[in-house]
């Protein structure tokens, strides 16, 4: 599979020095290469390995989906109540790149695959009170992992530490610290960052849900919230606002639209009461796993690594071995656009749909690759079949084709309504690739618009999500593609030796860790 090795074989852990050096416990819902549905598991794959970069001791809790050999059985078995049930648990473990993994082993989990979020991440109510219960198991073992689960020999305990809770799947696990331990006088000293990837999923369920996350009654407060769409109901993201030490979201852009009621989902009262503890830290991307020069996905079928230094004859060649790939038709000069993500609203897929007839009437060639809402899915099909010269619609989740697409093509796509990070800009800004996007969130944050007159920029923007605005966006950069060529290598150029490795990130994440601590 894609698991990378631990290419340090059994180095110790860093020497811990210094006041500020932390131990830290990533816990999420996914981790990227084990678990992937979306941006989130990039990020628990990656920021954790830059915080051990920089001389923390640094731990990431995740779910057990699926077997994989290379993790080892730690031993430690425990048992947790979850509503009426008891549950098992085992814990399993591996170590790479100066990160401890550690995996929750039971029955709630096994064998989900890729449906970690029990197929259903659209609905503003989860459909079925299983994820709910999957959480409430997960988080409570999870807060008790510094206790029980020895790394390297040596467990963590409460020194020094800090948990980093991903979105509402864990925004459960500043609430348990709190009611569990510091409320009877434990764990005094530990710190809680809840980090927000994205607010349009919040965990919420009618109020009794309470009786299933195992609080005394006084809490009960924190969760129930009312809004014009939900009416009063629970809420367990705005629990894990109210509760954490420090709230993190994923950009400056999305920090800001959190605030706002179009932007906050219901819980932009809430974001701005504790406006105090909210950053904005725009994600990073890990350089060992998209990066054109060592892309592991480059190295067979007709694609090559290249570098900057060999961009010129680099991308061409993956290009054509992606028109092969794809079947159509390898031309070089033809302009070669993509799109990849989950098929949702929220990426926008719609806007490209009604902006088809426009792109077909161009001489270019498109390719899409998602899975998600099944109209959706259907639709890209659809595309692919009308214009089978033009359009390849890949329904299908392949890490593989993500990386040779975001390779391949000349220009990516995203016209998302909303975009707390997005990841696959920064993906394709580091390829050469010219990312056109929504300036909203992230993207705003990220992809500065393309100035002819100064030659400054990295791509196009355009302000509203609505079609004749992509299309106009999509215009403007095809012409810079067949008639400015020097500005279009100029455009990839300054894509491609901009830093945007996790190292900014991780310094930031570490400011807010010592603000967590002192500023309390
Ligand atoms: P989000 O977290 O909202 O899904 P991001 O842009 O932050 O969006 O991250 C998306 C991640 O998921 C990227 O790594 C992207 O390559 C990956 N991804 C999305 N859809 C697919 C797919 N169909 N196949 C492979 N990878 C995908």
């Amino acid at each position: 599979s894609d698991v990378p090795s631990n290419d340090d074989g059994d180095v110790e852990p860093p020497p811990l020095a210094g006041p500020n050096v932390m131990n830290v416990i990533l816990v999420a819902a996914e981790c990227a290469p084990w678990s992937k549905t979306g941006g989130l598991g990039d990020v628990a794959g990656a920021l954790p390995k830059a915080l051990a970069q920089r001389g923390h001791r640094v731990m990431v809790v995740v779910p057990l989906y699926g077997d994989h050999d290379e993790l080892q059985d730690t031993g430690v078995r425990r048992r947790y109540k979850v509503g009426w049930e008891d549950v098992d648990v085992q814990y399993l473990q591996t170590y790479i790149d100066g990160v401890d993994f550690v995996f929750i082993r039971c029955h709630m989990f096994n064998n989900l695959g890729n449906n970690i979020y029990g197929g259903n991440r659209e609905v503003r109510f989860y459909s079925c009170r299983d994820i709910l219960r999957r959480m409430v198991l997960f988080c409570k073992a999870a807060v008790e992992v510094p206790w029980y689960v020895p790394c390297g020999g040596v467990c963590y305990g409460d020194g020094n530490l800090v948990f980093i809770a991903n979105d509402w799947h864990t925004a459960l696990l500043p609430v348990y610290l709190k009611a569990y331990y510091r409320d009877n006088g434990l764990m005094q000293y530990t710190r809680s960052v809840l980090v927000i990837h994205n607010i349009a999923h919040q965990g919420r369920g009618p109020v009794d849900d309470f009786s299933h996350v195992d609080l005394p009654p006084h809490y009960l407060d924190l969760f129930r919230l009312y809004d014009p769409v939900g009416g009063e109901h629970f809420n367990i993201f705005a629990a894990g606002l109210k509760t954490a030490d420090r709230v993190v979201t994923v950009s400056h852009g999305y920090a800001w639209e959190l605030k706002t009621s179009e932007g906050g989902w219901g819980l932009h009262n809430i974001i701005n009461e504790n406006d105090w503890k909210l950053r904005g830290i725009v994600n990073g991307i890990d350089t060992k796993d998209w990066n054109p020069e060592v892309d592991l996905h480059l190295t067979s079928d007709g694609y090559t690594n290249y570098s900057l230094s060999t961009l010129d004859t680099g991308k061409p060649q993956c290009k054509a071995a992606l028109q092969k790939e794809l079947g159509l038709p390898v031309r070089d000069d033809v302009p070669l656009i993509g799109f990849i993500g989950r098929l949702d609203v929220q990426k926008g897929v719609d806007l490209i749909a009604e902006s088809v007839p426009w792109i077909v009437d161009q001489d270019v060639q498109l390719v899409m690759l998602g899975t998600g809402r099944p109209d959706l899915e259907q639709m890209l099909r659809e595309m692919e079949n009308r214009y089978p010269e033009k359009i390849r619609g890949w329904v299908g989740f392949s890490v593989k084709m993500a990386h040779r697409i975001t390779a391949g093509v000349d220009i990516l796509l995203m016209p998302s309504r909303f975009e707390p990070c997005g990841l696959n800009q920064l993906y394709a800004m580091s390829y050469g690739t010219i990312p056109v996007v929504h300036a909203v969130g992230g993207l705003r944050d990220t992809v500065q618009a393309f100035d002819p007159y100064n030659e400054s920029g990295v791509g196009w923007t355009f302000n509203r999500a609505e079609a004749g605005q992509l299309i106009h966006a999509l215009g403007n950069c095809l012409l810079t593609y067949r008639e400015y060529k020097q500005s279009w290598k100029g455009i990839q150029q300054r894509g491609m030796t901009q830093d945007l490795s996790w190292n900014n990130a991780a310094q930031n994440y570490e400011e807010v860790f010592v603000a967590a601590k002192f500023q309390w």
